[in-house]
């Protein structure tokens, strides 16, 4: 990318510019969560210092202005997702609870024994657990996706998969073990023809492209702020006007009601119907603030920078260590390089790059399922974004050289 503006970007940053272990911090553990820009750092302050308030009751001053910057970062939300509706974009506490939201209030009647879901190899455990929750409660049946040996998803036998049956296809948009980015314009299609819904967990998607939940028709779209250099504990599930009209309300409360007495209860309406209790507040405000900050750089100036980063990473990695093997080479992918060196472990090897100040992931990153298709209990996961440079990468090689030459 000609003029990716690197060297403002990672100024923004604090936490980069330090030393771990007594050699400047490497941070390639973006999958798992992202930094924050002092945009956002301030924006936490800010937030504390001048309008801390409880938001949609109050009428004084502070309560009015929480709730205003609380909706108004719901609205760059949904401009951010292009949703019909801001009432459409609900605030949770990540992507994991937004799936167990849909998951819990689907059960409750929408879903009924003899249906059928859909999940697929690629899923984190977040997108696996509460659809077999849904099912030991319903009577439902689990079906599997399968995938490749290249980590994507067997798409004949998706068509295959899907019947009259489904009524829910729960996909990622990336997966967060590999990289895959998987086909969710298609998928979706699919689903719909079969008179299935589709819910898209969405969490390794957003910091890395732009998403437009109506051009991609999805039902269901979730995503973890604390991805998107955010706050942690805020999130999104992004449901279509009529799914969310139809599906009863998942927790109970304050704030979700229109009105209690002890005969009766009537529900508010959206996004308030799923929002019990006091929401996140600032971590729903400061999220608006995150999403203003990539825009303003630019996912698509993002996206081709990190697409640079993923080609020399994998080019230089397997240049340099001819024992090197990478799961997940499929032909859509994002700034993602899992891999094993040799048969050294994986554990051992994270614990040495650490030493040498440079921090991955190891282990099956919650995808278990995945690792049990390639027979290894995890690897080795290098995932950049767009505040890492080519640099680091060149440190990575390094460490792992070092690390090799220790441990074989
Ligand atoms: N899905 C995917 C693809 C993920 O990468 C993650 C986080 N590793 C999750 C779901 C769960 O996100 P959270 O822990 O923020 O709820």
């Amino acid at each position: 990318v000609a003029h990716f503006p690197i060297e403002k970007i990672r100024a923004d940053f604090p936490i980069l510019d330090q030393e771990v272990n007594g050699r400047p911090l490497v941070y390639f553990d973006n999958a798992a969560s992202t930094q924050k820009p002092r945009q956002v750092i301030e924006a936490i302050d800010q937030y504390y210092s001048t309008i801390n308030s409880n938001v949609h009751r109050g009428v004084h001053h502070l309560s009015q202005k929480a709730t205003d910057a609380f909706e108004a970062s719901r609205e760059i939300v949904r401009a951010h997702l292009n949703a019909a509706h801001s009432y459409e974009v609900l605030f949770t506490k990540g992507t994991t609870d937004s799936i167990n939201l849909v998951a819990s209030s689907l059960s409750q009647g929408l879903i009924k024994a003899g249906d059928e879901i859909l999940v697929s190899h690629l899923e984190h455990h977040s997108n696996i657990v509460p659809w077999q929750m849904l099912c030991e409660r319903t009577g439902a049946q689990l079906k599997v996706i399968p995938m490749n040996e290249k980590g994507e998803l067997v798409m004949e036998d998706y068509r295959q998969l899907l019947n009259e049956r489904t009524r829910l296809v729960a996909v990622n948009h990336i997966s967060n073990a590999l990289g895959t980015i998987n086909p969710i314009a298609e998928m979706t299609r699919l689903a719909h023809e079969a008179g299935a819904w589709i819910l898209v967990d969405g969490a390794q998607a957003v910091p890395h492209m732009k998403v437009d939940v109506q051009s991609l028709d999805v039902d269901f779209y979730c995503f973890s702020g604390h991805k998107l250099f955010g706050p942690t504990g805020i999130g999104v599930l992004y449901g279509k006007e009529a799914i969310l009209e139809e599906m009863p309300p998942y927790q109970g409360g304050g704030e979700m009601i229109a009105e209690v007495t002890f005969a009766k209860t009537t529900y508010a309406g959206l996004p308030h119907k799923f929002e019990a209790g006091t929401p996140h507040i600032e971590g729903g405000i400061v999220l608006g603030t995150a999403i203003d900050y990539v825009n303003e750089i630019g996912l698509d100036a993002i996206g081709a920078y990190e697409q640079e980063l993923l080609q020399y990473g994998t080019q230089l990695l397997k240049e340099r260590f001819p024992d090197l093997r990478i799961f997940g080479e499929a032909e859509e992918k994002t700034s993602v390089i899992s891999f094993l060196l040799g048969s050294i472990h994986p554990y051992d090897t994270g614990v040495i790059l650490d030493k040498l100040g440079v921090a991955v992931r190891t282990g099956h990153h919650c995808t278990q399922p995945i690792m049990q298709h390639f027979g290894i209990p995890g690897t080795i996961r290098a995932s950049f974004a767009f505040y890492n440079t080519k640099a680091e990468i060149d440190r990575l090689a390094d460490a792992l050289e070092k690390a090799q030459a220790m441990l074989s």
